[in-house]
This record gives structure tokens, C-alpha cells and sequence, in this order.
């Protein structure tokens, strides 16, 4: 059957057994070898994410500019007319951009293209008989697919199994409440995608259960890749901070226009040649527009994701990585990302007596066996205990007190279950005992187990559950709970019937109270220093946890989310249901410290500091978190334990699952932000150094540039030092500094003003070195040398100075000393390049005849290259004003 015919097949509408035969499968899934053979006939389960241009194309692109055609028809106006030379090269110059403008898209599309890469989701499926972990865009038509909670559809599935499974499709039916998932074959043929019950599709989330399906389509022949196809795929990759340069490009380009006009009418009635001041004009319009700026400030911030990546911060979207170094909270969850999630237990609390874990314990004590029970921990063969923290620290401790624990479980085995959610914050299973019974067991927290229960058991008696006791158990979870420890309550019933439907309602009632057990979740060492460096950035830590209350504030004070004498800050769920919206984003600046709470009042706590005016980075890992994820300026998923789902709707993934991740993912978002400004701040002063001195120039009278050399020297000056910034190491303060804000820009913190001033030196600089040599001919006797000669050391020194501007951009205020002079190694070797491709044109024998430049004896070379050097000490007075001017106002 080919593509087509496939796609037109009802799926919905056919038994098992058919579907699996319209596939060539079966349950058993296929083979490598035929999963191979078909992945080369249907192609990779993936979206067409709009064609690559090729080489070629891109190439041609470069040329659609309007500025460049203009340059290039002015070149051969100028070529049949005056100098074949000058075209030649100028055409030459053009078509090196050209190049370097391929070469840089190309680079950003790279890295655009990694970025993709890394989010594509995994997937189980059975091959050659067993379950095995994909990329997802490996998968085709005929395997079989596994899917649990969290886990994202990998492609059109028609489903052979189903348990309990819910899946989300709102992408697709804009129906945001789950449907429930049945095998039951569907006789409408035109039943919508919503009503299709027995099917599950590509990109929709598994909220809920287990399931398997048979792939019946992949990649763009899947419900989603209709609707991509329609969309006619307008992937928006520009940052916000992009679309705000192109925005500035458009109105320096209108600018540069004016005064490109401007120049071509003053030389005119200065009285120069048209054909050479329209060249001029035009060149300058060329060079002084910054076309590469999107381009460079894409490689500039895939460079940072590179750099993120090395330290464990997986960017999954290149805007977040400008936003990130905005950040002023971190909301994190602790379980995990504060804590090491390696549980231990410490404390125990049966029978009214509190005792440590290393007291002996009665092996038949009814906490011991809903620890066991009410757990879902594998031991593998080699005795390794698989599972949940949580749940392997109960495990480990029967063990440690020598209970062989397989053979207790398969004594009693269990029959029903309902399982853990952080909603109900319990878990319950049911076991078949010998003599006919169910035994219920029971374990979670304590104050919503203690709800539930009637009586409690003392040393095998069971008693009615008074005031008094609750008070005393309660005392003791607090008792517990102040020293950091994580406490679960245990709990359980004898019944005679398993219920037909084991529901919460229906079982977890009426309980015996049965004990409490604390267990130790240490603090990673370093979240508590990330938290300092956090705070003296000034970005708050903010603490997230279903864990109790004490246990969540001890925990915080021990990583210094609270401060030691600080009060309050502490609010648990419950309470903050009972606060409106509108109240609450008042009060949230309050509170540190979110205990008991649950996945969706994280929406609101973003919610609320997003309307305080903060920037907000928040972590989750289950299903229930995506919508707090996507509505957080920053969504960080975990990489370890986060489900696919929470990491679809995150902007970042942290490798390691740790605290200390995203603060050093802040910081490279910061560095990230402050080298764009440095490229802006370097190519806009040499831009305005280079109209001013023409501008000037022209209404001296004097021609000081021709076009060859204005366009020389945006070619080799502008590109390589403007990148080589992007990879600048952080300024050594960049953690001191308060977050840069909503309304900042890149021209914030002086930026702007430095452009300015700088460059007003350059065009100052170049244009007395003009006037010096024209003044102080070394070549007397000639003007048409002397005017050689000053044009050639005017035009180094621009060139030049422009290079050694460069250092000065690597901080708007400190000096250079403090900064280090070469401590970029990429950057050191850009300076050197571009500054020799300038030396070459002017001392390769031939090349300088073709520039029409002179050559330089070593007097006029000292006073070029001084002249471009004392932008450096210039700069420095000017930023020891700067400094002295904000030490004062402090
Ligand atoms: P965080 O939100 O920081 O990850 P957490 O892991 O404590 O914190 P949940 O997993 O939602 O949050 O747990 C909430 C509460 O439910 C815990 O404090 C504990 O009392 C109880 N609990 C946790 N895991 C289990 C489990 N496997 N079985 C029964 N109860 C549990």
C-alpha cells in the first residue's frame, strides 16, 4: 500500500486484527530489518519544517538586497564610464559578503537545527520482540508503541490496549479536558478526531494511565502534519530581542539613506564627479547599513546555547536564552532540584513512641507491611531496588532489617490498586490475604491520611482515633517535620470484598492509623550556594513543594531560600485558596515558601509574579506542570525525571535535574545579553565613525575615501570582531548586578551613549589624521602624492582603529586593565586577521596600485597606527569619568 491509500484508511473503523493487516504487524511489533526497509521507503517520523535552501540559493539571496543591487548597477554605470579597476573590486568585494553572509545563516540555521534535533522525544516500542527506546522520528507505519502518563504520542497510533488511558488533544480538537481512551471500533466513518476514541494522535500528551497502539501514520501523514502542511509552516525562530534589531535596521537605513543623499549633493556642489560621489554614497549606504546584525546576534545566541548545553542547560528555544539573563524569580520544585532526592529513613513513630530507624522493630508491624505493600518498587536481579526515592527508602529499610521482602510480597500479592497523585498525596493497594481477607494498605501524607482515619492501632489493639491522639500524632509530624525530615503516614483495614470499582471514596476510608515514618532528603550542597549567588544577583529563590509544610520551611532555611531571622514567608495550598487572584498579586512578594501544593496553583503563582512586572523561571516534571510551564517566561523541564510531556512545554531542560543549573544558565543568559550589546555597540560606533567622517569630509570638500575603501573596511572589520564578542567571558560583576528588566534594550546601561561618543571619536580621529598628513606632506613636491598619501593613512587608520575600538567595547565602563586585553582567545585571532587583510592591501606590491593607495613609508606608519591606537587611552578617560560620575552619585 503506498503513502496515499494509507493515509485514506479509517482506522477507527477496523477490528484489531484488520488494522494489523493493513500494516503488515502485529502485537509483537517488527523487526529491525523491516522497520529499516520502511523507514527508507516512508522517510523519518517528522514534520517538514519548511525546505533548506540549498548553497546555491542562498547564495543568490545575498544579492536581493536592495542596497546591493543599487551598488552593483552604480559599479557598472561606473565601469563603462570611468575605472574598470574599481568596479572590479568592488564586485569582488560584493561577492565576498556575499559569502560571509552565507556562511553566517548557514551557521545559525545550524544551530537552529541542533536545537531541533535535541527536543525530539523518545519513544517505547517493540522490536524484534522486545521493548526497546527510540527517537521518535525513527518510528513506522506497523510498530507497536507503549505509552504511560507523560509521555507525548509519537505518531497516528489506532490502540490494541488501554488502561485507565487519558489523553489531552487540545492541539488538535482545541478540547482541553482529556478523553478517555477505549478499544471499542468506531462504525461512523466520518467521526471526528475528538470522537475517535480508539485512536491516539501524534503530539497529543498521555495525561493519564497506561496504553499501547500500531502506528498507522508518521511524520507529515499524520493528523498534525495535515494541519502543519495548511499552516504553510511560518516557523517564527526570531527572538524577540531580533525582531526588535530589525526593527532599528529599518530606521538606520532610512537614516543612512538621508545622509547617504545628503552626501551625494554636498560633493556635487563641492563640485566633485556625480558618477564617484553616487559610488561613495552608495558605498557608504552599504557599509554603514548593519544587514548582518540579525545574523550575528542568531550565532551569537546559538553560541550561547553551546556554551549552556556544556553546563547541563538544554536550551529548547533560542529566545530563552536572552530571557533567561532577565530572570528575577526561581520558582523550583525541591524534591529533586533542591534536594538529592536520595531518601533515608530516619525516624519511625509506632505504637505512641517515637524511635530511630536503627531501634528494633516488630517484622509483623502492620507500618512495616504498608511500607512494603502500598509501594511499587522493583528488585532487580542483582538486588538493586528501581523506583521512586521515596518509595525505595522503605524498601531498603525492611531490608536492612533483614525481611526478605520479595517473599513477603508474593505471600500476600496485590489485587487492586489506586495509585500515588500529588492531588490526593496518597497510595493505597489492596492484597489477598490466607484466609480470605483483603488487606488494605495505605501510605502518604500524613494530614490528609489522618482525614481518613477512625481508629489507630497500639501494639496489635485497635482504638477509636481521638482528639487527643490526632493532636499527638499530628505534634509529632510537626516534631518530624522541623527537622528537614519527610514524613509519611501508614495506614490500614481489613475488608471481605474487593469493591467492583476501587475508588478513593470507597476505600481509603475509615483507616487505622498505623505509624509515621520520617525520612531524610538532604539538601544539595550546591542549591544552597546557588541560592547566594542567586540572591546577590538579586533574583529570589522560590521554594514549590508538595512536602509538608515544617519539613518544606526547614529545608529552606537550610538552603537560605528563607533568611535565618526572617518570619512568615511560608504559605501552604490551602491557604492560598483562600486569597483572590487580585489580593495575591499583592501579597506575592511575601512568600518564599509554597508547602502541599498542587500542580495548578503554580499557574497562579506565576501568574501573580508576572503581574507584579517579574520575569519568572519555574520548574516541573509531571504532566500536571505544563501549563505552569508555558505560562512561565522561562518553563525548565528535568532532564532525568521530568516526563516528555513537561519537557515539551519547557524552554529549558536541566541535564542534571539541579538548582544550581539554572543559576548558571542565568548567568550565561546574562553574558549571552551583555556580548549582543558589545557586537551593537561595536559595529554602530564604527558604522557612525565611518558616515561621520565622510559626512564631514564631503562638506570640507575633501575626498578622503574612495568607495573601495569604505567597502574594504566594513568587509574585513565587521564580521569576524562582531562574533569573536559573542564569546566574550562573563565581566567578572555580572552576578553583582540587579536583573536588567522588562524595559531594558540593548542600548541600556549606556550602550547607547557609548555608541555615540565613540563613534564621534572615530570619524574625529581619522579625519585629523587626514587633515595632518594633507598638512604635513612628507611627499612636498606633489599634491596628487600628498593627497595619495593622506587618503592611504586615513584609510588604515579607520580600518585600524576600528580594530583596536574593539578592545574598548569589551566594557561599557571598566577599564580595560580590569577587563584583561586578550583573554578571548577567538577574539584575539579575529583582530589579527582582519587586521592583516587591511595591512595586505596596502603593502602587497600590485593589490595597493589596484586600491589606489601609497605606500606607507615607517614614519607615516607610526603616526597611522598611533593615531588608531590612542583610541584605546581616549576611551579609558572617558570611562574613569564614567565610574568616577556613578562612585559620586552613590
Ligand atoms: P516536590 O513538589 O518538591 O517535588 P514532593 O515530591 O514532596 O515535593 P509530591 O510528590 O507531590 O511532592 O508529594 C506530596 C506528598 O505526598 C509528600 O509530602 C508525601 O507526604 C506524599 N508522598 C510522596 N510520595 C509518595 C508516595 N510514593 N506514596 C505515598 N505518599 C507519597
Amino acid at each position: 500500500m503506498d503513502k496515499k491509500e494509507q493515509k485514506n484508511v479509517s482506522y477507527f473503523t477496523l477490528d484489531e486484527s484488520t488494522v494489523f493487516e493493513k500494516v503488515q504487524s502485529s502485537e509483537k511489533g517488527l523487526t529491525s530489518a523491516e522497520a529499516k526497509k520502511r523507514i527508507a521507503e516512508y522517510g523519518p517520523n517528522q514534520l517538514d519544517e519548511g525546505k533548506s535552501k540549498s548553497l546555491l540559493m542562498k547564495f543568490i539571496e545575498q544579492f536581493k538586497d536592495f542596497m546591493i543591487i543599487v551598488l552593483l548597477a552604480a559599479a557598472v554605470i561606473s565601469g563603462i564610464f570611468g575605472d574598470l579597476t574599481d568596479s572590479i573590486i568592488i564586485l569582488v568585494v560584493v561577492v565576498l559578503n556575499a559569502v560571509l553572509g552565507v556562511f553566517q545563516e548557514a551557521k545559525a540555521e545550524e544551530a537552529i537545527n541542533a536545537l531541533r534535533e535535541m527536543s525530539s522525544p523518545e519513544a517505547r516500542v517493540k522490536r524484534d520482540g522486545t521493548v526497546v527506546s527510540l527517537k521518535s522520528d525513527q518510528l513506522v507505519i506497523g510498530d507497536v508503541v507503549l505509552l504511560e502518563a507523560g509521555n507525548i504520542v509519537p505518531a497516528d497510533l489506532r490502540l490494541i490496549e488501554v488502561a485507565s488511558l487519558q489523553i489531552e488533544e487540545s492541539g488538535l480538537t482545541g478540547e482541553s479536558v482529556p478523553v478517555n481512551k477505549e478499544l471499542t471500533v468506531l462504525e461512523d466513518e466520518k467521526a471526528g478526531i475528538g470522537d475517535r476514541t480508539n485512536m491516539a494522535y501524534m503530539n497529543s500528551n498521555v495525561t493519564y494511565g497506561r496504553g499501547e497502539g500500531v502506528v498507522v501514520g508518521t511524520g507529515m501523514n499524520t493528523e498534525v502534519g495535515e494541519i502543519a502542511q495548511m499552516l504553510a509552516s511560518t516557523d517564527d525562530t526570531m527572538t524577540p530581542l531580533q525582531n526588535n534589531l530589525n526593527r532599528l535596521g529599518k530606521y538606520l537605513t532610512v537614516a543612512i539613506l538621508i545622509i547617504a543623499v545628503v552626501i551625494f549633493v554636498v560633493g556635487l556642489s563641492n563640485g566633485r564627479g556625480w558618477l564617484d560621489m553616487l559610488l561613495t554614497s552608495i558605498s557608504l549606504a552599504v557599509a554603514a547599513i548593519p544587514e548582518g546584525l540579525p545574523a550575528i546576534v542568531t550565532i551569537i545566541l546559538a553560541l550561547g546555547t553551546q556554551k549552556m548545553a556544556k553546563r547541563k542547560a538544554l536550551v529548547r528555544k533560542l529566545p530563552a536564552v536572552e530571557t533567561l539573563g532577565s530572570t528575577d524569580i526561581i520558582c523550583s520544585d525541591k524534591t529533586g532540584t533542591l534536594t538529592m532526592n536520595k531518601m533515608t529513613v530516619e525516624k519511625m513513630y509506632v505504637n505512641g513512641q517515637l524511635q530511630d530507624s536503627s531501634d528494633s522493630i516488630d517484622t509483623n508491624s502492620p507500618v512495616l507491611r504498608s511500607m512494603m505493600y502500598a509501594n511499587d518498587t522493583q528488585i532487580s536481579g542483582d538486588g538493586t531496588l528501581i523506583g521512586d526515592p521515596t518509595e525505595t527508602a522503605l524498601i531498603q529499610f525492611a531490608l536492612d532489617k533483614e525481611i526478605n521482602v520479595s517473599d513477603v510480597l508474593a505471600k500476600e500479592p496485590r489485587v487492586a490498586e489506586i495509585p500515588f497523585d500529588s492531588e490526593r498525596k496518597l497510595m493505597t493497594t489492596i492484597h489477598k490475604q490466607a484466609d480470605g481477607k483483603f488487606l488494605v494498605a495505605v501510605k502518604g501524607a500524613p494530614d490528609e491520611l489522618l482525614k481518613r482515619c477512625t481508629s489507630y492501632g497500639e501494639n496489635n489493639e485497635v482504638k477509636p482515633l481521638d482528639e487527643n491522639v490526632k493532636q499527638t500524632i499530628l505534634e509529632t509530624n510537626h516534631e518530624l517535620a522541623t527537622q528537614a525530615l519527610r514524613v509519611l503516614a501508614t495506614a490500614y483495614k481489613l475488608i471481605d470484598t474487593v469493591p467492583p470499582e476501587v475508588k478513593s471514596e470507597n476505600v481509603e476510608q475509615d483507616l487505622i492509623f498505623s505509624g509515621l515514618i520520617g525520612m531524610i532528603d538532604p539538601e544539595r550542597e550546591e542549591a544552597k550556594e546557588a541560592v547566594l549567588v542567586a540572591r546577590q544577583a538579586g533574583i529570589r529563590s522560590v521554594m514549590i513543594t508538595g512536602d509538608h509544610r515544617d519539613t518544606a520551611e526547614a529545608i529552606a532555611r537550610r538552603l537560605g531560600i528563607l533568611e535565618e531571622s526572617q518570619v512568615g514567608g511560608v504559605i501552604t495550598g490551602a491557604e492560598l485558596d483562600e486569597i483572590s487572584d487580585e489580593d495575591f498579586s499583592t501579597k506575592v512578594k511575601d512568600y518564599s515558601v509554597y508547602a502541599r501544593v498542587s500542580p495548578q496553583h503554580k499557574v497562579r503563582i506565576v501568574k501573580a509574579w508576572q503581574k507584579a512586572g517579574k520575569i519568572v523561571a519555574m520548574t516541573g516534571d509531571g504532566v500536571n506542570d505544563a501549563p505552569a510551564l508555558k505560562t512561565a517566561d522561562i518553563g525548565i523541564g528535568m532532564g532525568i525525571t521530568g516526563t516528555e510531556v513537561s519537557k515539551g512545554a519547557s524552554d529549558m531542560v536541566l541535564a542534571d535535574d539541579n538548582f544550581s543549573t539554572i543559576v548558571v544558565a542565568v548567568e550565561e543568559g546574562r553574558k549571552v545579553f551583555s556580548n549582543i550589546q558589545k557586537s551593537i555597540q561595536y559595529l554602530l560606533s564604527a558604522n557612525l565613525g565611518e558616515v561621520l567622517t565622510l559626512f564631514i569630509a564631503t562638506l570640507f570638500g575633501w575626498s578622503i575615501l574612495a568607495p573601495v575603501h569604505i567597502l574594504w573596511i566594513n568587509l574585513v572589520t565587521d564580521t569576524f570582531p562582531a562574533i569573536a564578542l559573542g564569546l566574550e567571558p562573563a565581566e567578572a560583576d555580572s552576578m553583582k548586578q540587579k536583573p536588567r528588566g522588562k524595559e531594558a534594550t540593548f542600548f541600556s546601561n549606556g550602550v547607547l551613549g557609548s555608541i555615540i561618543y565613540q563613534g564621534i571619536f572615530e570619524g574625529g580621529i581619522t579625519l585629523f589624521v587626514y587633515w595632518w598628513a594633507t598638512n604635513n606632506p612628507v611627499h612636498a613636491e606633489n599634491s596628487e602624492l600628498i593627497h595619495s598619501d593622506a587618503l592611504t593613512m586615513a584609510f588604515v587608520t579607520l580600518g585600524m582603529l576600528q580594530l583596536f575600538h574593539a578592545f574598548n567595547v569589551k566594557s561599557v565602563d571598566k577599564s580595560l586593565f580590569t577587563v584583561g586585553f586578550f583573554k578571548n582567545k577567538l577574539f584575539n585571532l579575529s583582530i589579527l586577521v582582519s587586521g592583516s587583510l587591511l595591512a595586505i592591501v596596502v603593502l602587497v606590491p600590485g593589490l595597493n596600485d589596484a586600491f589606489r593607495v601609497s605606500h606607507l613609508d615607517p614614519q607615516q606608519w607610526m603616526l597611522t597606527v598611533g593615531a588608531a591606537f590612542s583610541i584605546i587611552p581616549m576611551v579609558e578617560i572617558v570611562k574613569f569619568g564614567i565610574r568616577t560620575f556613578k562612585k559620586n552619585k552613590k
